[in-house]
């Protein structure tokens, strides 16, 4: 059962970026139900009456993860970010204008703004847990699209965008080590060039999210957290920022997930 809630997690989270590539200008349509509730130092909260009990724990969160992500993309960020909490997944569906998506669509970003289901009442696929590890992946994004200022998204890699924002919210763990290594394991993975390119939905099939944190788990291991972050502000450098090719790189992660034997 686990399992299976974990490879759903992934998924979600590919789901999520979908619906964020497609459709942004739409976001936040039917946002007019939920009024301002709280406002922590970084973030201010709207919500429903039913929601403010779990607002506190939202701000507690996201506050405690706060300094550690951004001092690490060295930014600041002036504004407060808002943080909308839908009371069910129904309402998050239509505000995200995706009116029939799964019940593991959860959580989104969008320019400044994050978007989430309560995790009070989290649906069928996910929990209160994991929509906490959903909303510090998003906030990630955002705090990713700050450091890398005008450069945007375009270049970056997705691997190394979604790697990056799995391994900050905590969304790795030994089960999905097993998963990838069992899959390296059994065949060649894709490239990093064909992860960095992929489409969302080519990047989901390829297990793109489960591969993605594990080449960033590598790569912070083996040559620590400030080479990372060089990366995600200049990946045209990457030979030039660990003195290695990329596909030397790509060997080495290979040698990491394999088991001693
Ligand atoms: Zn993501």
């Amino acid at each position: 059962m686990r399992k299976k809630i974990r490879l759903k997690v992934l998924h979600i989270l590919s789901i999520g970026m979908f619906v964020l590539l497609t459709i942004p200008k739409l976001v936040g349509q039917n946002s007019d139900s939920l009024n301002l509730a709280k406002e922590s130092q970084h973030f201010a909260f709207y919500s429903t009456n039913d929601d403010l009990k779990v607002l506190d724990s939202l701000a507690i969160t996201l506050e405690n993860n706060y300094s550690r992500i951004t001092n690490r993309l060295g930014i600041q960020i002036e504004k407060k970010i808002n943080v909308k909490v839908f009371p069910n997944i129904k309402a998050f569906h239509v505000a995200i204008n995706y009116p029939d998506a799964p019940d593991w669509v959860v959580g989104s970003s969008n320019g400044d703004e994050l978007m989430m289901v309560s995790p009070l009442n989290p649906g069928t696929v996910h929990t209160y847990e994991s929509l906490m590890q959903v909303i510090v992946h998003e906030f990630v994004h955002i705090a990713v699209s700050y450091a890398r200022g005008d450069k945007g998204w375009t270049t970056l890699p997705r691997w190394l965008n979604e790697g990056y924002a799995q391994y900050e919210a905590g969304q790795i763990n030994e089960h999905i080590r097993k998963i990838v290594e069992s899959s390296v394991i059994a065949k060649t993975p894709p490239t990093w060039t064909q992860l960095a390119t992929a489409s969302v939905v080519e990047f989901g099939n390829m297990n793109g999210y489960g591969l993605s944190v594990t080449i960033v788990d590598f790569l912070i291991v083996t040559y620590g957290i400030e080479k990372l972050v060089l990366l995600i502000k200049e990946p045209e450098n990457i030979e030039i920022i660990y003195g290695l090719s990329q596909n030397a790189l790509e060997k080495q992660w290979i040698q990491y997930l394999k088991p001693e034997k």
